[in-house]
């Protein structure tokens, strides 16, 4: 029987996708993978796969399983908040069972969750390899936590007691006090909450017997001198396998790419999560619409809450404006789209999957980050790599029309980024290749696991 490892996302989209593309890799090594979701997730995965039995086949041989979320029926399951706090503490007893009963000795964890489950594994002598879907310089800072309170940049709570961005180092992207994974909105008790997981995932991870990064050395290579537990083995990508989309793909778009000049479509693509009210989004259609650029944009279902009454006649009204122009779907098969010639520049959230798929097909980027690690991966769009350039808010804090067309403009026709930015592709492309440092980083990741196994 071939040896089996249990793998754990954060049960979202920008987290599920790496770490089916981590278990496809272990499935092409020999090896079997549960890969554990919670019910809303594996419903989600299952519905963009048509409701396939359960996946197996359609997913090579991943096994999917669910669990509870710890949630009661009513409760929203978007609040990130409730979501985690359901998470903490009903995962640990469901992981434990899952365990007795696969007998698993790896358990590949999300460094967002890998706190919660440490313990339990750890009692059953499951050895852990944390997994890290954020850049290796944002995972670092996570991993000094008690340094970075001892230097006095947070109180022992995680309240910021600096504001700003801050260099730790010259040639990595800032610390953006403000921007922390437990620097989110709903008051100091959410906030305690989401610092206390953070703490224990660092905790967590600090303890592992790996820790893996969808990352590569090129990319980050200060990082990995300020890190060098951190093992990069990125940038993970589908190679045409099924990952888990919770939406179904609208593939025509492929097919409008075609039609296209090499390098004239502008791509705009927010990830999963991202919302924007309806002024930003009215500003933001208008803005692709100003840069008179063929562009191709994903406006996921709930990408506003605003989309209703007037607001929807009124995007319907622009579409049919610039149907010979542009097209809107709802959602992509990404990763295609990043990959096609016609694809000119990306405007993205700064995700750092969507940053990863960009810079691996040399793709210039828009940076307009949302939260998190977007900030940290802005920096090193626009100020490390600088194979991208950075939109500004106005004084509102939104971004106007002209913004856009004028950045749009600028990105495409730029050569010096459109260069950088092939250059940085190939270095990508060189890592994952036979002998590149994330190939070997890899190949030392299942070479540990099938002694162990
Ligand atoms: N994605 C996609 N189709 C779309 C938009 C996004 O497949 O139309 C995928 C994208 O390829 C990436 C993921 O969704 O793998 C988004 O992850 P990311 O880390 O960029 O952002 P998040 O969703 O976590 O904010």
């Amino acid at each position: 029987m071939a040896p089996r490892v249990m793998v754990l996302p954060l049960p979202e989209q920008g987290h599920v996708t790496p770490l089916m593309e981590l278990s496809h890799r272990l499935v092409d090594h020999g090896m079997e993978v549960t890969f554990v979701c919670t019910e809303r997730t594996h419903a989600l995965i299952l519905g963009g796969l048509g409701h396939r039995t359960n996946g197996y086949e359609a997913l090579g041989g991943i096994q999917l399983v669910a669990i509870p979320d710890g949630l009661a029926d009513g409760d929203d399951r978007r609040d990130i908040s409730k979501s985690l706090a359901g998470l903490s503490w009903s995962i640990r007893g469901h992981v434990e069972e899952l365990i007795r009963a696969t007998k698993v000795k790896w358990l590949v964890a999300d460094a967002t969750v890998v706190g919660m489950c440490y313990e339990v594994a750890k009692k059953l002598a499951v050895r852990i390899a944390c997994f890290s879907p954020m850049p290796a310089a944002y995972l670092g800072t996570l991993l000094r936590i008690p340094e970075l309170i001892a230097d006095g940049f947070f109180d022992d709570n995680g309240i910021p007691k600096r504001q700003g961005a801050f260099l730790l180092a010259p040639n990595t992207p800032p610390l953006y006090t403000a921007h922390v994974p437990w620097g989110v909105a709903g008051g100091p008790e959410v906030q305690l909450t989401f610092f206390q997981n953070a703490s224990r995932n660092a905790q967590a991870a600090r303890l592992a017997d790996m820790v893996l990064c969808n990352t590569f050395h090129d990319a980050e290579a200060v990082a990995f001198e300020l890190y060098p537990e951190i093992l990069p083995i990125g940038p993970l990508f589908a190679d045409g396998k099924t990952v888990g989309q919770f939406l179904p793909e609208d593939t025509r778009c492929i097919k409008w790419l075609d039609a296209h000049a090499d390098n004239s479509v502008v791509y705009a693509a927010f990830g999963s999560t991202t919302v924007f009210d309806p002024s930003q989004i009215q500003e933001l259609a208008e803005g692709l619409e100003l840069a008179g650029r063929p562009f191709l944009w994903v406006v996921r279902p709930d990408f506003s809450s605003g989309f209703g009454g007037l607001r929807k006649a009124w995007f319907d009204e622009f579409e049919n404006r610039t149907a010979g122009k542009g097209m809107v779907v709802s959602w992509c098969a990404q990763q295609q789209v990043l990959a096609h010639r016609a694809v000119g520049c990306f405007l993205t959230h700064c995700g750092w999957h969507s940053v990863l798929e960009a810079l691996r097909n040399g793709v210039p980027m828009l940076c307009w980050p949302y939260f998190f690690d977007h900030f940290t991966i802005r920096s090193y769009i626009s100020d490390v790599w600088r194979t991208g350039l950075a939109m500004s808010p106005g004084e509102d804090g939104a971004i106007s029309k002209e913004e856009v067309s004028t950045m749009v403009e600028r990105v495409i026709t730029d050569h010096v980024i459109g260069e950088r930015a092939r250059i940085l592709g190939d270095a990508a492309c060189r890592s994952l290749a036979k002998g590149g440092s994330s190939y070997e980083n890899f190949q030392k990741f299942v070479n540990i696991l099938k002694a162990t196994l």
